[in-house]
This record gives structure tokens, sequence and C-alpha cells, in this order.
């Protein structure tokens, strides 16, 4: 095999590329994401920064495996298509990417989805490395979910399992999310549910949050170890949304480790005990207690992930 593969996270405010060696990131490079726009009118860039990459370590066509591409949306990985997106990329239906990595570079190509690819990072090289039972969950402007059941990375007929455990609803009767379903985790427990649950919030403006021109997790948990009585009300709503949005995975998937990932796992001491208490209270697990663990390849959990299953060629 070709020593090193590039490995592209598509994530919808950043896209990270790495070049891999032997499971390592020897370089890489993140770059702001332009996913409102598609991503038809991210190509050009893309191309720029892969060939920069290449050309920055010396590698050219001879020595190049392939590129792989985790991406945030349904993906048929055996056909190599796009099926369904959602409020991120939405033209990448009609995007070729398997041409377009043929035509630019003659080499292997494997795209999946995002979240999956961070559970095969999590499970070959992570904090799953032990178990061949996980469940990966990532908190950021979205949730994505995905789960290895007995060494088997879960696809389903239609390329769903696992990954839409985000739209697993929490609340019946609660608002309708960006998919159509009411009351999803996501539309509670994700970054961009942030910014309204604070606008229809009585409290705000005596929060310190209200002066905040970005509302993200990092900005909410800082407020709230400072005792802003808005930011801890609702951190705890967060908590509890997460630890729900857990113990349905658990019960779903039967995994031995939880792996946790996302920026907010910076705040992850504030997170995974009160998480690992939650879920050793009420999931139905006669067995023994689910670990519930903070991802330490973070960021890189995703490349690690699709670069493995281009080099094992996981679509077969
Ligand atoms: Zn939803």
């Amino acid at each position: 095999m070709k020593k090193y593969s590039v490995g592209i996270d598509l994530g919808g405010t950043r896209v990270k590329l790495g070049l891999v060696a032997e499971g390592n990131i020897i370089s890489q490079k993140i770059i702001p994401a332009n996913s409102a726009n598609g991503l038809h009118i991210n190509l050009p860039t893309l191309q720029k920064e892969i060939n920069n990459l290449l050309f920055s370590n010396n590698i050219n066509e001879s020595n190049l495996n392939g590129i792989a591409l985790a991406f945030p949306g349904l993906v048929d990985p055996v056909s190599n298509k796009i099926l369904s997106t959602n409020q991120k990329y939405d033209d990448a239906i009609s995007v070729d990417m398997h041409a377009w990595v043929k035509q630019n570079w003659h080499t292997n190509f494997y795209m999946d989805n995002d979240a999956r690819m961070a559970a095969v990072g999590e499970w070959k090289f992570g904090e799953g490395k032990d178990t061949d039972n996980l469940v990966v969950m990532t908190i950021g402007t979205g949730i994505g979910t995905s789960a290895i059941i007995e060494g088997k990375l879960l696809r389903g007929k239609h390329f769903q399992a696992g990954v839409l455990g985000g739209h697993m609803s929490v609340k019946y009767n609660g608002r309708t999310c960006n998919c159509g379903n009411i009351g999803c985790a996501e539309a509670y427990g994700s970054s961009w549910s942030l910014k309204e649950r604070l606008m229809g919030s009585k409290e705000l403006e005596e929060s310190v949050l209200a002066k905040n021109d970005v509302h993200d997790f990092a900005n909410l948990f800082f407020a709230a170890k400072n005792n802003d009585i808005l930011a801890f009300r609702l951190r705890q709503e967060y908590l509890d949304v997460w630890s729900a949005t857990i113990i349905n995975l658990i019960h779903a998937y039967d995994p031995e480790i939880v792996v946790l990932g996302g920026g907010v796992m910076n705040s992850g001491e504030d997170i995974i005990p009160y998480i690992s208490s939650k879920v050793k209270a009420h999931a139905w697990t006669p067995w023994g207690n689910v670990k519930i663990k903070a991802s330490k390849l973070l960021n890189d959990a995703g490349i690690l992930g699709v670069v493995y299953c281009l080099e094992n060629k996981m679509q077969d």
C-alpha cells in the first residue's frame, strides 16, 4: 500500500484536512467552511488546500494512496453518493465527489457520514480501542452519533442506521426541529439551538450572555461557572438533554463505552461526571455500567476514521 492518504472532515463551520501516514496525522490545515452556500462553491478552495498539503510534504500521485471525505449528511459509501443533507452543503446530492477526486488526483476515494467516521477513529485509535461495542456522540453545531456493534460499523439498508441519534425525540410535544421531527435532541442540545433558547429567556437582560456576540457552549459554560443565573439554568438543561440522548443511544445500541466529542469537551470535567451519574442511575444495563469518556482525538477522530475506511476498503 502507498504510504500517504488525505482525510477531509467537512464540518458546518470548519473544514479540517489532514495528511495521514500509518494512522497518524503528520500535517494538517483547518479552514473556515462555507457550508450555507453549498458544496460545489467550496471545491476550488478544497482543491487548492489538498494540493498545498501534498506539495508542502513532497507527496505526488505515486505515493498517494487516496483521498477520503467525512461529510455532514447521509452518505452511501458503496456507490459514493451523498443521499441527503440538512442545512449544510445543500447542493451536495448533485456533486460527484468521486469523479472530482479521480479527475484531479487519479487516486482512490472513500466517503461516509462524519459522525460515523469519528466513531471509526475512536474505535481504532482513540477511547474505543479496547472494545468492539461503542457509541460516539459529537456535540457541536449539530449532534452527530454513530454505533459500532460487535465489531461491525452500523450502516443499515439506507445508510442511516446509527447516525440520526441527534434526531431522536427527547420531548414529544416540543419544538419542531430543522429535520421535520418534533422535539429532537438536536433542537434542544446543539449549539444552533442555543441562540434561539437564549432569545426566548426572560432572564436574558440580567445575564452576561446578553452582552456576548457569539452564543456558544464555551461562553455558556464560562458564564455558568461565574454564577450567571441564566447560564447556570441553561447549562443544566443541556446536560440533561445530552444525558437523555445518551441513555436513548445506550438502550438502542448496547455499547460498553460512549465517547463524547466536539469542542464542548474542553469543558469535559463539568460534563462527564454528571452524565456518568445520570447514566448509572437511569440506563437499563443489568450487566454493568457503560463508561462515558471524553474524546482525546477531538478534531482528529473523523480524519483518522475516514482514512482508516479508505485504506481498509470498508465499503466492500
Ligand atoms: Zn431533528
